[in-house]
C-alpha cells in the first residue's frame, strides 16, 4: 500500500472527506478556480528553475497559456470568461513575484519521494507501506537540505500552523534519508494574496521526535483505512471541504457541484437522496 501526503492530510482532517475523495474517487465537476490558480503559480515556479538548471531560456507567458489551454467555463468555477483571464494573469504575477523577491538555487524542483515508513528511534518498519509525495523545492541552507513548500494564500498564516504541519514533517522525514541530520529546515514561502501581494516565510526544523510521532500517525491512519474505518470529523473545516452539501444533504448544491455519474455513486452509496 502507499499512502501519499495527500491522503494522510485528507483523513487526519476527516476520515468522511478522504473516503469520499479517495475511497469513491467522487470530485467537484468542476475545478475550484483557487486551485487553479495555486497550481499554474507553481508550475510556473518550476517551469523556470527547471529551464534555468537545464541553462535553457524560459518563456513563462509561453507555459502559462499552455497551462491554461485545459481550462474552459464548463469545467472550471470561473462566472465569466474575463475571471478566468484576471485568475491566469494573477498566477504570472504571484510566480513573477516569487521569482524575484526568493533568491533559490534548487538541488531539486518538484522532487517525487517514495519511502518506508520507519520509526527512526525503534527501527520498527509498517509492512508493505511507502509514504509518497512530492516536494516543490529542495535547497541547501547551513550546510543542509531544506524542503520549501510553495503556498498560495489568501490571508497571512499564524506561526502555529507551520509549527504544527504535518505536511513539513513529511518532506523532512525524507530529507532526514539524505543528510541523516539531528534536525532538518524546512520552510513554507507563501505568497500573500492581499491588494499588494507579498512573500512571507515560515522556517521550521523537525527532529526525530516529530518522526516517531509521524510513524505512530501514519500506522493508525493506515491501519483505520485497511479496515474501512471511516467517521465525519465535523468543523470549521467543512466551510471549505468540497463535500459539504453531501454531508449537510443539500440536494440542490449537491446537483450543482457534482456530474450526474457522481452523484448516482452518492446515491448508490446512500449518502443522498435524489
Ligand atoms: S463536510 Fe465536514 S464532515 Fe463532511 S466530509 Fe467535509 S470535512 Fe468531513
Amino acid at each position: 500500500m502507499k499512502i501519499s501526503k495527500s491522503k494522510l492530510l485528507s483523513f487526519i482532517t476527516c476520515p468522511e472527506k478522504y473516503y469520499l475523495g479517495y475511497e469513491l474517487n467522487v470530485r467537484p465537476a468542476k475545478t475550484p478556480s483557487d486551485l487553479i490558480i495555486g497550481s499554474s503559480t507553481h508550475h510556473l515556479i518550476a517551469s523556470h528553475y527547471i529551464r534555468e538548471r537545464a541553462g535553457e531560456p524560459c518563456d513563462l507567458q509561453e507555459f502559462l497559456a499552455h497551462f491554461w489551454s485545459r481550462y474552459r467555463l464548463d469545467n472550471t468555477d470561473f462566472l465569466t470568461r474575463e475571471d478566468l483571464e484576471a485568475g491566469m494573469h494573477q498566477s504570472l504575477e504571484f510566480a513573477r513575484l516569487f521569482l524575484s523577491e526568493t533568491d533559490f538555487e534548487p538541488l531539486e524542483v518538484e522532487y517525487r519521494f517514495s519511502l518506508p515508513v520507519v520509526n527512526v528511534k525503534t527501527g520498527e518498519v509498517i509492512p508493505d507501506l511507502e509514504l509518497t509525495g512530492i516536494i516543490d523545492l529542495i535547497d541547501r541552507i547551513d550546510g543542509k537540505s531544506r524542503a520549501i513548500e510553495i503556498k498560495t494564500k489568501s490571508r497571512r498564516p499564524d506561526g502555529f500552523q507551520a509549527e504544527m504541519s504535518m505536511e513539513l514533517t513529511c518532506y523532512a522525514y525524507w530529507l532526514r534519508f539524505l543528510d541523516d541530520s539531528e534536525t532538518i529546515p524546512v520552510s513554507y514561502v507563501n505568497i500573500v494574496k492581499n491588494r499588494k501581494p507579498y512573500i512571507h516565510w515560515q522556517n521550521q526544523e523537525r527532529s526525530t521526535e516529530d518522526f516517531v510521532d509521524l510513524f505512530h500517525t501514519i500506522k493508525t491512519v493506515a491501519q483505520n483505512i485497511s479496515d474501512g474505518r471511516f467517521y465525519k470529523n465535523p468543523g470549521v473545516h467543512c466551510n471549505w471541504c468540497d463535500y459539504k452539501p453531501v454531508c449537510s444533504k443539500d440536494v440542490d448544491a449537491v446537483k450543482e457541484r457534482f456530474s450526474g455519474e457522481t452523484i448516482e455513486t452518492l446515491q448508490d452509496q446512500g449518502l443522498i437522496q435524489v
